[in-house]
């Protein structure tokens, strides 16, 4: 391709909307632009990528045996209501009505689609197990639309789901799309790690999550890992073993009210008090689907709100606001207690707060506080339950050994669905004996839009993108220095022409600009070779030639070009 017949507006200007490297480098190198929240138009650049990292993933799908078709974005509203997860899925799921007043859903997500698809053409054990997948758009009204391509409300996914008749075969199944997984990431130049998650919305029995690891602050997600074991979990997942050292009384001590004045917080009580941060409890207090809850945690603990919601099977779950604290407890935020808490508040407490004995805890009012509270003698608690977020330094759940954070970006996941799908959906099959069974379902997705973008958070310098080989929109860009030499012009066009035929993509920098623009644009844009074409080395017939990943050059003979290159982009990540 040549440059002046292709579109790439590069831009010189920090972008101030761009927070993310990645994002700021899409935008500055002509890959993407803005149209509105969430919703990005991809350039020629991005659409070379886009194809480049879908093709893969297509090579690798139908290797593992998984079927390509494509499904409607449109969807009528009652095959969600069917399934239920209409009334579940929250705001995050975009709706509107036909002409005939007909309500319709865009699809975020498949199961719904793919299982009716199934569900009554499906009949023997014998056409199973099946697996479909598309590449297609999706459509998600996310609360916090984000980071360029990473968090679009318009974004495009692979998706595929499986159907299996018996557990062996569904484990055979998941593996498969586990491998095909990490054999889809290697290729596009990026090392993942395979992480435990939370099953949110999509419900289902276990399910995993395929994780960037980055130094950079585009790390949505945080991973708990193991350094003795390979134990990883998203945090949201995480479990952990308590190892802080918690001093507790042998005997229960009468409660007692005291006045803690202008201590409200954690540091500040504990500083009042003159007690460590595990002798209080706090509890805090949600509205969890539109009515409040109580969540009782160790005072040197964070509460993990994925937990507390699953725990309360919620849909929304937000912390009450101060007006709403005021209303529950009588008192300003920071002293909410479970001691004489309106009952209609159910009160989930951590089981590292059931260890402790005489703990403090706020008195629903203000500015005091009750020493000696004691679980079951003082308050019941609704539910005992894990609430606790892990952190660095706990203990690891299976092996004991300690636990480290990293930041990651998400960029796929696959899902045990279980048979919550083909249960209400209806997607049965026939045994030998002709008994009938729901088929063992699984969901897999990758993101196609923002895996590229995640790339380049690992893969950038001062002066821009740097692409790994086989998602980088061409491999090679030419770069005649003067388009005014006619020798330097001659040359380029003949080892444009030789690297074409031997199939080798090209971007060919021929607009007649200065050399100092074009090398900047080369450096901003990203392709992992540059052929540099000047006169010095052309009077002894060589061009140089330069990974961008790299500072020196080579200087390689006119009629030895296309070798050179293949030769560099073999040792290329
Ligand atoms: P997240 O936790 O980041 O919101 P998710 O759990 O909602 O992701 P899935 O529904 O499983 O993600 O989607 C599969 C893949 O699609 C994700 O792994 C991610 O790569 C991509 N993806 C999800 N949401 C978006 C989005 N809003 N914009 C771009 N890509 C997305
Ligand atoms: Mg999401």
């Amino acid at each position: 391709m040549r440059w002046s017949q292709t579109y790439i507006p590069t831009l010189r200007q920090q972008q101030s909307d761009a927070e993310l490297i990645s994002h700021q480098l899409l935008l500055r190198a002509g890959y993407i632009r803005k149209l509105g929240a969430g919703i990005y138009l991809y350039l020629p650049l991005m659409q070379r990528v886009i194809e480049k990292f879908s093709k893969i993933v297509r090579e690798e799908m139908n290797r593992a045996g998984a079927l390509e078709i494509t499904m409607s974005v449109l969807c009528p509203a009652e095959v969600w209501q069917k399934s239920g997860r209409y009334y579940t899925i929250g705001k995050e799921q975009m709706r509107l009505k036909d002409r005939h007043q007909h309500e319709m859903v865009l699809c975020g997500t498949h199961e719904e689609t793919v299982t009716s698809l199934v569900a009554g053409e499906l009949k023997s054990y014998k056409q199973l197990p099946l697996n479909l997948y598309q590449i297609q758009v999706k459509f998600r009204d996310e609360i916090r639309p984000r980071f360029g391509l990473m968090r679009g409300r318009e974004f495009i996914m692979k998706d595929a789901y499986t159907f299996d008749a018996d557990e062996t075969s569904f484990a055979k199944t998941y593996q498969g799309m586990v491998d095909a997984y990490f054999a889809i990431f290697k290729r596009a130049g990026i090392d993942v790690v395979k992480v435990e998650s939370d099953t949110g919305a999509m419900g289902g029995k276990a399910a995993h999550e395929f994780m960037l690891l980055v130094n950079t602050n585009a790390g949505e997600e945080i991973i708990i890992s193991c350094e003795s074991c390979d134990y990883a979990a998203n945090i949201e997942k995480a479990e952990f073993e308590d190892t802080v050292n918690v001093k507790t009384d042998n005997d229960l001590k009468e409660m007692k009210k005291v006045d803690t004045p202008g201590a409200a917080t954690i540091e500040e009580v504990t500083a009042f008090l003159k007690v460590d941060a595990t002798r209080l409890v706090k509890t805090l207090l949600y509205i969890a689907d539109g009515k409040p809850v109580a969540a009782m945690i160790r005072g040197d603990r964070d509460l993990n709100e994925v937990k507390l919601k699953n725990a309360l099977k919620a849909v929304e779950l937000e912390m009450a606001n101060p007006e709403q604290v005021q209303q529950f407890t009588g008192c300003p935020i920071g002293f909410a207690g479970p001691v004489g808490l309106r009952n209609d508040i159910p009160i989930l407490v951590d089981p590292l707060v059931g260890r402790l004995k005489n703990f403090i805890v706020g008195a629903n009012e203000n500015e005091k506080h009750i020493l000696n509270v004691n679980l079951d003698r003082d308050f019941k608690a609704t539910k005992v339950v894990n609430l606790s977020k892990a952190r660095e330094g706990d203990g690891c759940p299976r092996c004991r050994g300690r636990l480290i954070t990293r930041d990651g970006i998400e960029v796929g996941n696959t899902f045990m669905l279980g048979t919550k799908y083909s249960e209400t959906l209806g997607a049965k099959y026939l045994d030998a004996e002709g008994k009938e069974h729901p088929c063992i379902m699984g969901s897999y997705g990758i993101g196609i839009t923002r895996t590229p973008q995640a790339v380049l958070e690992r893969y950038f310098d001062d002066k821009g993108i740097i692409w790994p080989k086989n998602i980088a929109p061409y491999l090679v860009e030419l770069i005649p220095i003067s388009m005014e030499s006619s020798e330097q012009v001659e040359t380029a066009e003949k080892i444009y022409r030789e690297l074409q035929e031997a199939g080798i993509e090209v971007l060919y920098d021929d607009r007649p600009e200065r050399a100092g623009v074009k090398f900047n644009d080369a450096d901003l844009v990203g392709l992992p070779i540059r052929i540099t074409i000047g006169d010095k080395s052309l009077k002894q017939g060589m061009v140089e030639l330069k990974a961008r990943a790299e500072k020196d050059f080579t200087l390689v003979a006119i009629n030895q070009v296309v070798t050179a290159v293949k030769n560099l982009a073999q040792r290329l990540n």
